[in-house]
Order: C-alpha cells, then sequence, then structure tokens
C-alpha cells in the first residue's frame, strides 16, 4: 500500500494537484486559437507560476530541503518582462498569500540549486509543445535521498483515465485523480514478452530523439506498428499503465553531446520501476541523480516493463545506438 500520510509523500501529492490545477487554469484562459504559432507567452506564465507555487509550498512545508527546478526567474526581471511577470504573480496569488512580483522571483529561484544529498526537484510544464498544442504534458515532481529517487508524482492533466500518477520506494505505483479523493488503483507495467509485440514510445518532437534509428531499433527487433508519439513524462504513466513496453529517448544526431536534466526523468523513472518495469540508460548504466542538475554520466533513456529490457538493450547495441 501508498502510506499517503507519510509527509513527503502527502506533500508531493498535494503540491502536483495544486500546480496541476494552475497551469490548466492558465491554459483555459490564455491559450486561444488566435495565438500565433510562435507566441509562448502561455507556457512561460505557466511554467513560472507553477514552479513559485511549488517554491512558495516548499518553503512552508521542508523549509531546508533544496529544490533542484527547470526554471529560474532572472529572465522574468527586465522592464519588458514585468508585465509578465504581474501575470505570473496573479496566478500565483489564487493559490497562496503573499504572492507579489518579488515573492514570486523568490519562490522560483528557491529551485535553483545544484545538487544536495536531499533534493526535490521539478519540472512545472514537461512538455510545452505539448502543452501549446493542447496536447500531452506533465508536472514532474520528486523526492531525491542519497542518488535513490524515493517518491516521485506526475500530474498529466489531458491523459484522461492517467491524471495522477503516484510512485513511492517500494510502495508501488499509483493512479489516482487530480482533484482531491482517494486513490484508485495500483498500477502494474504490461506482461508482454515477445519483442515483436513490443508497442514504442517515443518524443513527439523528433529533434528531441533520433527517429529514423527508432525505426532500424524497430525492424531489428522485428516490430511492425509505428512507434506512439507522445510529449511529456506522460509516456511514463502509459508504460507503467501497461500500455506500452519499451520507451526509448535516443541521442539526437545534431545533439550527441545531450545529457537528460534530473526534472524530465527522476519523476518517470520511479513510476516505471514501481511498477514493475525498468529504466536505465542507451548502454544499460543505472541512472545517475547525484550529478548536479543533469544525468552527466548516462546517455539516452532506455525504459522497458521489463521483461524486455534486455532484447532492448541487446538490440540498441547491435545498431549501434
Ligand atoms: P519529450 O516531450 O519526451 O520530448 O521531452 C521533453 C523534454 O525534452 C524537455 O523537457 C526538454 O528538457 C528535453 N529536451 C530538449 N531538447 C532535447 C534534446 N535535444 N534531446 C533530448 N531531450 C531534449
Ligand atoms: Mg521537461
Amino acid at each position: 500500500m501508498l502510506n499517503t500520510n507519510n509527509p513527503e509523500i502527502k506533500f508531493a501529492i498535494h503540491a502536483v494537484r495544486q500546480a496541476s490545477a494552475l497551469v490548466q487554469q492558465v491554459q483555459a484562459e490564455m491559450v486561444s486559437p488566435a495565438l500565433t504559432k510562435d507566441d509562448r507567452s502561455p507556457v512561460t506564465v505557466a511554467d513560472f507560476a507553477a514552479q513559485a507555487l511549488i517554491g512558495n509550498l516548499l518553503e512552508k512545508n521542508f523549509l531546508s530541503d533544496a529544490l533542484i527546478g527547470e526554471e529560474d526567474s532572472s529572465v522574468l526581471q527586465t522592464p519588458e518582462e514585468r508585465p509578465t511577470l504581474e501575470r505570473i504573480a496573479d496566478f500565483v496569488g489564487r493559490y497562496t498569500n503573499g504572492a507579489t512580483p518579488e515573492t514570486v522571483c523568490q519562490w522560483i529561484d528557491r529551485g535553483s540549486a545544484e545538487s544536495a544529498s536531499r533534493y526535490w526537484t521539478l519540472d512545472p510544464i514537461d512538455g510545452t509543445k505539448g502543452f501549446l498544442r493542447g496536447d500531452q504534458y506533465a508536472v514532474a515532481f520528486a523526492l531525491v535521498e542519497d542518488g535513490q529517487v524515493q517518491v516521485g508524482v506526475l500530474g498529466c492533466p489531458n491523459l484522461a483515465s492517467l491524471s495522477l500518477v503516484v510512485a513511492a520506494r517500494g510502495q508501488g505505483a499509483w493512479v489516482a485523480s487530480l482533484d482531491e479523493g482517494k486513490l484508485l488503483e495500483r498500477l502494474s507495467v504490461s506482461e508482454r514478452i515477445d519483442p515483436a509485440q513490443a508497442r514504442l514510445l517515443r518524443s513527439f518532437e523528433s529533434a528531441h530523439t533520433n527517429v529514423s534509428q527508432i525505426d532500424v531499433f524497430a525492424d531489428a527487433l522485428g516490430v511492425a506498428a509505428e512507434p506512439v508519439r507522445m510529449d511529456s513524462q506522460a509516456k511514463y504513466a502509459v508504460l507503467a499503465a501497461g500500455q506500452g513496453e519499451i520507451y526509448l529517448r535516443l541521442l539526437s544526431s545534431s545533439r550527441l553531446e545531450y545529457r537528460e536534466k534530473i526534472w524530465d526523468q527522476a519523476a518517470g523513472s520511479i513510476v516505471i520501476e514501481e511498477a514493475g518495469g525498468r529504466v536505465t540508460d542507451l548502454d544499460g548504466k543505472a541512472l545517475d541523480f547525484t550529478r548536479g542538475r543533469t544525468l552527466a554520466d548516462n546517455r539516452g533513456i532506455c525504459a522497458t516493463n521489463g521483461y524486455l529490457h534486455e532484447a532492448a538493450l541487446k538490440a540498441l547495441k547491435t545498431i549501434g545506438a
């Protein structure tokens, strides 16, 4: 069972619920069909507001804990960005007291920690492109202690049956609703063991992976079905729920030096492991969450239902990924 009275688990669920409500509100009020293609203001407001809110909640609940968040407030502190900052403070103020442009910047900058033996990590909106398209995105929040992810929560407002997924080390992965309420059910990975039957998951954005290499990988396993394209760590929730078997983050050929950000993987990886799956890098190495803001010692990601992990790693080696 999941101990929802545990202070960290209870807090993480509350924080993700609040931040998810906030970003949905931003989306409802700011994303419109009239939005020009390169206007990123809704995601900017939602991203910073969600990090400010969680920074504030962390200050109230675990004052001395470090936070490693994706955003920092420096880009907001120019005269031109003042209206954006005021908009952010307005949204944050709907969820907590004392939100002003100044306090909001301080709350955002609580997330500038480099590392610590115990830290929280946050992607306030993972999948920003999906958020703008009205597709999938996630609020991803995790607690890491001595390099091990202990708690992970994903808020996926557009993922109907998996809108809140919670995992704690040794306590399983669970799905609940984004609104207050009880935990619904425990998640477990798919039991498919035939590589040719594997359902593959990949980034929606082609620049975040290597699409042609995924095709070669699929051929090597004998998979005929097209990979499912989806933004954000929502893919981890889908895999944990048994609706897919293999999720790869291959290195884009134009960015071979890219290393994963910890906030893009921490919550998702514990969700998979607690649902019975496996997560490593492309070389089969465990993810090392002690290297600061990135997974500096890992290359890409291979996440599976466990049964297909060795087959996937072998195929990656064969194709030179
Ligand atoms: P996804 O929606 O699964 O593609 O993941 C979104 C995340 O990909 C973002 O939060 C970025 O941090 C990350 N990202 C950005 N550029 C790259 C890249 N070149 N390779 C891999 N991931 C990237
Ligand atoms: Mg992200």
